[in-house]
């Protein structure tokens, strides 16, 4: 009888479940939407019961659909969303609030106060004080939810990221833990000292009775009693670091990029962590047995949906992928640069009131120019990035993993190898988010030996190696940079 892992992934915008055989490949698959509620303008929220069924839902549907039953399951993987916050009653199970999703901005006000601490919160945790991280949405539950902080100092209160909410139900509320990778993105966990941090805790005045324990991403976390007494949990790991484990980036130095909306790029470090001067984060790649992985990370806001602005704003295509053959209607860009900064410019420049800019027009540009100027902005904006993470870890970057929506563009693609002078593989199955967690799970479970059985499985469905010349890529990327400064003092 064949086994499979069970791989749940709880996005933003759904939640999916996938059948893993032995070989890594995924058999069947399952997936509900998840709402998104905007309560006000920049809140982002999800209902986290309406979380909770869409896995009950996914999970059921992909058994049906495969026609087995839990017996033919080795273990169940769990990847998520990172950073939203969801806090129950540690009782009956029931949330307090909505689960506030990691974009919102509802805690801005929050993080102001604690401005003044920002190197200090980095040389703990990694990260910058933004509402992004957990530990601002867990105060403004504090202060907008009537007595939810006096109970939670007695103890009747439970915090969770996403993994810990699912794993909490799954478990039938026996179990209230997280995974490292899931903790490091709290602003809550000494990514250093690989604990909750007392200091912080006090700082945030948030009671440590709330928080979950803390285990590897690979690890046996009980029973699904939720289902059945046999089957057990055995991975937890935010999504973008299951994509990276995924995506086969063992070793330090390993690098990938995911391109979606936006871009969110991810560095092998090894052993060490490395705090970045340039504004990256530095977080826990993943913790397997007793030993963790570090990872610098930096992301681009508007990857992919530059692409969408061609498709919604501008109307010259009607589909994501007429962008490819839009842009190949020209050889070059010739000297049209587009700059797509339309929520200001993040690693490395941080200037929040930039707006985006097109250069270099003339009587001769045509749509195709601005399509193919488009997608080499997605390409030279993943550079920044790229070349800031190379300094800062003192890394060469000689091949990038790369996966997401956007890397069907085989121009871009082929841009991206070029402007970097580097190779870049694309792997049979892009969904390396809930690959890598199944891989986390495997380990754990004994389902794969070892790391050299899942090396075994890679599989890479394309290549493409850089062909331009070092003077053409000089040439290319100082006109970007000159784009980038005259779209700053633009303001
Ligand atoms: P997300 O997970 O952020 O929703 P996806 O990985 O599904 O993103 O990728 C969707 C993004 O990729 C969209 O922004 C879309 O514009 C872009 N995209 C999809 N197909 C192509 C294509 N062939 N060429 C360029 N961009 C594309």
């Amino acid at each position: 009888m064949e086994k499979y892992i069970l791989a749940i992934d709880q996005g933003t915008t759904s939640t999916r479940a996938l059948l893993y055989n032995h070989q890594g490949e995924a058999t069947f698959k399952a997936m509900r939407e998840v709402k998104c509620l905007f309560p006000k303008s920049g809140y982002v929220e999800s209902n986290a019961i309406e979380i909770w069924i869409s896995v009950v839902d996914v999970i059921n549907e992909v058994l049906i659909k495969a026609n087995i039953d839990f017996t033919q399951i080795d273990s169940i993987a769990l990847t998520n969303q990172r950073e939203t916050t969801v806090m129950w009653e540690k009782d009956s199970g029931k949330p307090v609030y909505n689960a506030i999703v990691w974009q919102s901005r509802q805690s801005a006000d929050i993080c102001a106060r604690y401005e003044d601490k920002k190197e200090y919160i980095q040389a703990k945790t990694g990260l910058l004080i933004n509402p992004y991280f957990s530990a601002s949405k867990i105060i403004y539950i504090f202060e907008n939810v009537p007595s939810v902080k006096e109970r939670a100092k007695r103890g009747e209160i439970l915090f969770g990221t996403i993994d810990s909410w699912i794993l909490y139900r799954l478990s039938n509320g026996k179990v209230h833990n997280t995974d490292i990778t899931n903790a490091s993105r709290t602003l809550l966990y000494n990514i250093y000292e690989h604990r909750w941090d007392d200091d912080l805790l006090k700082l945030f005045d948030i009671p440590r009775a709330i928080l979950p324990e803390v285990k590897p991403s690979s690890y046996d976390y009980g029973v699904a009693s939720y289902f059945n007494d046999y089957t057990h949990i055995h991975a937890l790991a935010g999504d973008q670091h299951a994509a990276l484990f995924g995506q086969h980036c063992f070793n330090k130095g390993d690098f990938k990029n995911t391109y979606g909306t936006g871009c969110f790029m991810l560095l092998n470090t090894g052993k060490t962590p490395i705090t970045s001067q340039n504004g990256l984060l530095t977080t826990i790649a993943w913790q397997i047995g007793d030993e963790i992985t570090y990872a610098l990370e930096g992301s681009v806001f508007v990857g992919g949906a530059a692409v969408q602005w061609l498709r919604d704003g501008l109307k010259i295509i009607r589909h994501a992928y007429e962008s490819e053959s839009l842009a190949l209607e020209v050889n070059d860009s010739e000297g049209v640069v587009v700059v797509p900064s339309f929520v200001g410019l993040g690693t490395p420049y941080w200037d929040d009131d930039v707006k985006g800019a097109i250069f270099g027009l003339t009587r001769a540009t045509k749509k195709a120019h601005i399509a193919r100027a488009t997608l080499e902005a997605i390409a030279f904006e993943s550079k920044d990035v790229i070349e800031v993470m190379k300094k800062d870890a003192g890394i060469d970057i000689k091949e990038l993993r790369v996966d997401g929506g956007a890397t069907a563009n085989d121009v871009l693609m082929q841009f991206q190898s070029d402007i970097l002078g580097a190779k870049i593989l694309k792997p049979t199955s892009l969904e390396t988010t809930s690959l890598g967690a199944s891989y986390l799970a495997g380990l754990s479970s004994h389902f794969y030996r070892d790391i050299k059985e899942i090396v075994s499985l890679n599989k890479i469905a394309k290549t493409y190696t850089p062909k331009m010349s070092k003077e053409e890529i000089k040439r290319r990327y100082d006109l970007w940079l000159l784009a980038i400064k005259a779209t700053q003092t633009f303001k």
